[in-house]
């Protein structure tokens, strides 16, 4: 078989007994339409490496697959197992399954040395840590296209002064460009989770803070917006307060919510260079 003579994909999952686990945070794409969009805005296609997670019943799979790509897809319920083997069938070579966690995946093994984009209809219980990981972890993917709950891809986008902004804005603009390209409505998805989504497209900075900056920058941002009402003299005092604050160029009066992610930098490299 084919992938064009595949059954659709609500066929394949009542063939197989498979309906959604809420504790997988399974909600799935089911019409191609839909992921083959996501697939185009991923821009992949022949000779490129895609990793994708939580294929689940394989929409967003097919999608990518289609495009000519190679797809590693890593999934973690084993009842998807079969289904995803019947695709991998139909793939020509172009499909590989990995049963298990994608948070504590390898990566770099996975990628074997060469450049791999991450494309992923996220579960929502996990998409915040994978997305930290991805952008601070050993390993950097070439870019990656998340489908996020859509108030997690505004505090991914959020600028200085809008409500969504805090340390997941800081961490990823210190670390990648990220806009979002796709809203997708909640009735796209079966079942419908309660809240809209939306496609974030990350670009890896190839001038990404280096580990120890990128370490003091997580130590900094979770006193600054652990207390984001304080000001910044009062919730960085145990990291150096005022005296910390004025030589990183900032004013010690000032609050997390409106400092830039080239402040938090700043607030980063002079903690490191007072140790
Ligand atoms: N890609 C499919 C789609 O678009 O229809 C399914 C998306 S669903 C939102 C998330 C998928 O991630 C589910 O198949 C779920 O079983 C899987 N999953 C949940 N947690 C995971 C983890 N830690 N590692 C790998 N897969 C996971």
């Amino acid at each position: 078989m084919t992938l064009d003579q595949l059954p659709t994909l609500r066929e394949t999952l009542e063939a197989h007994g498979l309906w959604a686990k809420k504790a997988f945070g399974q909600h799935f794409l089911l019409d191609l339409n839909i992921t083959r969009k996501i697939a185009r805005l991923a821009e992949v296609g022949d000779d490129d490496h895609v990793i994708e997670v939580g294929p689940g019943p394989g929409g967003l799979t097919r999608a990518l697959v289609e495009t000519g790509a190679r797809v590693t897809a890593i999934e973690k319920d084993e009842r998807f197992r079969p289904l995803l083997e019947e695709l991998a069938a139909a793939s020509a070579g172009r499909l590989t399954l990995i049963f298990g966690d994608a948070l504590t995946a390898d990566e770099a093994n996975i990628a074997g040395g060469e450049p791999a984009h991450l494309v992923s209809n996220l579960p929502y219980n996990v998409g915040t840590p994978l997305l930290i990981k991805w952008l601070t972890g050993p390993w950097t993917p070439a870019s990656l296209t998340l489908m996020f709950q859509k108030e997690v891809a505004d505090r991914i986008t959020a600028e200085a002064g809008d409500d969504a902004y805090g340390r997941l804005a800081v961490i990823a603009q210190a670390t990648a460009h990220a806009r979002p390209v796709l809203d997708v409505p909640a009735r796209a998805f079966t079942p419908p989770p309660k809240v809209e989504s939306a496609v974030v497209r990350v670009e890896p900075r190839a001038d990404r803070p280096a580990p120890d900056r990128l370490d003091a920058l997580q130590k900094i941002t979770a006193a600054a917006f652990g207390q984001r009402r304080k000001m910044l003299r009062s919730s960085l005092k145990a990291l150096g307060g005022e005296a910390l604050v004025a030589s990183a160029g900032l004013d010690p009066a000032a609050r997390a919510e409106v400092i830039p992610v080239e402040g938090f930098l700043a607030l980063a490299d002079a903690w490191l260079a007072a140790r």
